[in-house]
C-alpha cells in the first residue's frame, strides 16, 4: 500500500483493469482505466493540479490569489481540491445543466460556484466563457486555468497516463481508446504512447456522433464532458489548443443512447460502475476490437464514475423523461405511453423565408393549426435535433402573412419522453390545458410534438363519462 506525503502527491497512478465479462467473446484483452479512483474522482485532477503548479512557477497565481475556472465540472473539482489544499480562494463558473452531485462537491471543497446558464455563442458577452474571463479581468490576484488552451493540460497527460498505460502493459497496449473534451488526455497520452511504441500504438477518439471533432453536425448531447458542442449562431468552430489533432488515428461516433447502454451494461455485468463520458469510450473500444486478434491489447480510459450519475444516466425516471431506454422498460407495466399519442412534426428553421417554409409544409398536407416545429439552424444534421436546438413552435396559419418564421414561433418549454406512461407523474402534472403542446423525444431528440388535448382525451373523456 503506497503513502503520500499529501491528497496532491496521491493524484494519478490508477489501475488498470482487465475486462472478463463485459468484453464477451471479443478477442482483445480489454482494459479499462478507472480514473475516479483519483481524489476528486476525476481524470481531471491530473491536468488541474498540472496548471496550478505551472501558475504558481511562472508566477501568474502567487500566494493568496483566487483559481478561476470555467469547466463542465470535474476540472473545477481538481481546482478545487488543490486550492483547499494550498489555501487559494476557487470561483468555478459553470452551468446549472451539469451533474447536481458535481456542483455539491465543488461547494464541499469551499469553491465559490457561478451558475451562468445564457444559451449564447462563447464570444458573447454573457456567455460561461465571457463571465469567467470578466471576472479575473475585475479580480486582483485571479488566475484562469484556461483548460482548452493551457499546455499544462495536455503535458499533464504526457508526463503520467501515458506512461502509466505503456508499464502496466509491460509495453503490449497495441489500441488506447479515449473521449475527448479539452483534448488533454488524448493528445497527451495518445502522443507519449506513439514515441514510446515507435508509432504502432493506435490512438482512437471515442466521440459524441453529434460532436464536431468527428465531423458531426456540432449539435448538444446529454453526455457531459466528451465532443465539442457549437452553438447554432456561432460564426466560427474553435477548437481547443490542447487537443493535437495528429494524435488521433481515427474516430467512433457514438449515441447518448448506445453510451448509456454501455454503462449500465458494465455496471450490471463487469461491477464497475462507470460516468456517461466512460460509455462513449467503452461503446468505441467495442466496435473497433471486434475487428482487432487475440495478439491486441485495447486500453479504454474511463474518466469519472457513475456516482456523479445515479440521478441520470442509471435512474429509469430520467431515462424515461427523455426518451432513452434502459432495462426497467422490459418490466414497465403496459399501458398507453406519449409516443402513442404523439405526431411527427415537420421541421423548419428559424431564419429560412416564410414562403420557402410555406412551401415546404405544402407538401405535407398540414392542417392550418398543426404544430410545425422550429430549429435554429444546424447544417448536415445527423440525427433529429437537441431541444435547445428548437427554437419553439408554429403553425401554418400564424406563418400565413407572416413577415419572418421568427415573428411567429412560440416557445415550447415541456418535453416528454417517447416510452412515459400517461399515468407518470411527469404527464399527469403537465398542466398545459387546451392548446398546450410538449416536445416529444425519443432517444433525448425532438422527433414531434404531442398536444395537451392528445394526451388528455382519454381520462377527460373517462372523467365525463363519470360526470354524467
Ligand atoms: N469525460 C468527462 C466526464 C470530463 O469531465 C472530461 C473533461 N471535460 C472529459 C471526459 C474529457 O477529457 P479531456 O478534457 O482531457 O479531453
Amino acid at each position: 500500500m503506497a503513502t503520500y506525503a499529501s491528497v496532491l502527491d496521491s493524484i494519478g497512478g490508477t489501475p488498470l483493469i482487465r475486462l472478463t465479462r463485459a468484453a464477451g467473446t471479443l478477442r482483445p484483452r480489454v482494459y479499462v482505466k478507472p480514473e475516479w479512483q483519483n481524489p476528486g474522482g476525476s481524470v481531471k485532477d491530473r491536468a488541474a493540479l498540472a496548471m496550478l503548479r505551472r501558475a504558481e512557477a511562472d508566477g501568474s497565481l502567487r500566494a493568496g490569489g483566487t483559481v478561476v475556472e470555467v469547466t463542465s465540472g470535474n476540472t473545477g473539482i481538481g481546482l478545487a481540491l488543490a486550492a483547499a489544499h494550498l489555501g487559494y480562494r476557487a470561483v468555478i463558473f459553470t452551468s446549472s445543466s451539469i451533474a447536481r452531485e458535481k456542483q455539491d462537491q465543488l461547494t464541499a471543497y469551499g469553491a465559490e460556484l457561478r451558475l451562468v446558464d445564457a444559451f449564447v455563442p462563447r464570444d458573447h458577452p454573457d456567455s460561461l466563457r465571457s463571465k469567467g474571463e470578466q471576472f479575473v479581468a475585475e479580480t486582483p490576484g485571479a488566475w484562469l486555468a484556461q483548460q482548452y488552451d493551457n499546455p499544462a493540460n495536455p503535458a499533464a497527460h504526457y508526463a503520467s497516463t501515458g506512461p502509466e498505460v505503456w508499464a502496466d502493459t509491460d509495453g503490449a497496449v497495441t489500441h488506447f481508446v479515449a473521449t475527448v473534451g479539452t483534448g488533454g488526455t488524448i493528445s497527451g497520452t495518445g502522443r507519449y504512447l506513439k514515441e514510446v511504441s515507435g508509432g504502432r500504438v493506435r490512438v482512437i477518439g471515442a466521440d459524441p456522433v453529434t460532436s464536431s471533432y468527428s465531423g458531426g453536425d456540432g449539435s448538444q448531447k446529454y453526455i457531459e464532458g466528451a465532443g465539442h458542442f457549437v452553438h447554432p449562431e456561432a460564426a466560427v468552430d474553435v477548437w481547443p489548443q490542447a487537443l493535437d489533432v495528429d494524435v488521433i488515428d481515427d474516430y467512433v461516433g457514438i449515441e447518448d443512447q448506445e453510451a448509456i447502454d454501455a454503462i449500465r451494461r458494465l455496471a450490471r455485468t463487469e461491477g464497475i460502475l462507470a460516468g456517461g463520458s466512460s460509455g462513449i469510450a467503452l461503446a468505441a473500444a467495442f466496435r473497433i476490437a471486434e475487428g482487432l486478434t487475440a495478439d491486441d491489447t485495447v486500453v479504454v480510459l474511463l474518466p469519472d464514475s457513475g456516482r456523479t450519475y445515479l440521478s441520470t444516466y442509471f435512474n429509469d425516471g430520467w431515462l424515461a423523461a427523455n426518451g432513452f431506454t434502459g432495462p426497467a422498460d422490459r418490466d414497465r407495466p403496459g399501458g398507453p405511453t406519449v409516443g402513442e399519442h404523439a405526431a411527427a412534426s415537420p421541421l423548419i428553421e428559424r431564419d429560412e423565408t416564410v414562403a420557402e417554409a410555406l412551401r415546404r409544409l405544402a407538401a405535407d398536407g398540414l392542417a392550418d393549426d398543426d404544430p410545425v416545429l422550429v430549429a435554429h439552424r444546424r447544417d448536415g444534421r445527423v440525427l433529429a435535433p437537441h431541444h435547445s436546438d428548437i427554437a419553439g413552435c408554429t403553425t401554418p396559419a400564424r406563418l400565413r402573412g407572416a413577415a419572418t418564421v421568427a415573428e411567429t414561433v412560440r416557445p415550447v418549454g415541456v418535453r416528454l419522453g417517447v416510452g412515459l406512461a400517461l399515468t407518470d407523474p411527469a404527464v399527469t402534472a403537465w398542466d398545459g390545458a387546451d392548446g398546450g403542446i410538449a416536445l416529444v423525444l425519443d432517444r433525448g431528440r425532438v422527433t414531434g410534438t404531442v398536444t395537451w388535448r392528445a394526451l388528455h382525451r382519454e381520462p377527460t373523456l373517462a372523467l365525463t363519462e363519470q360526470a354524467g
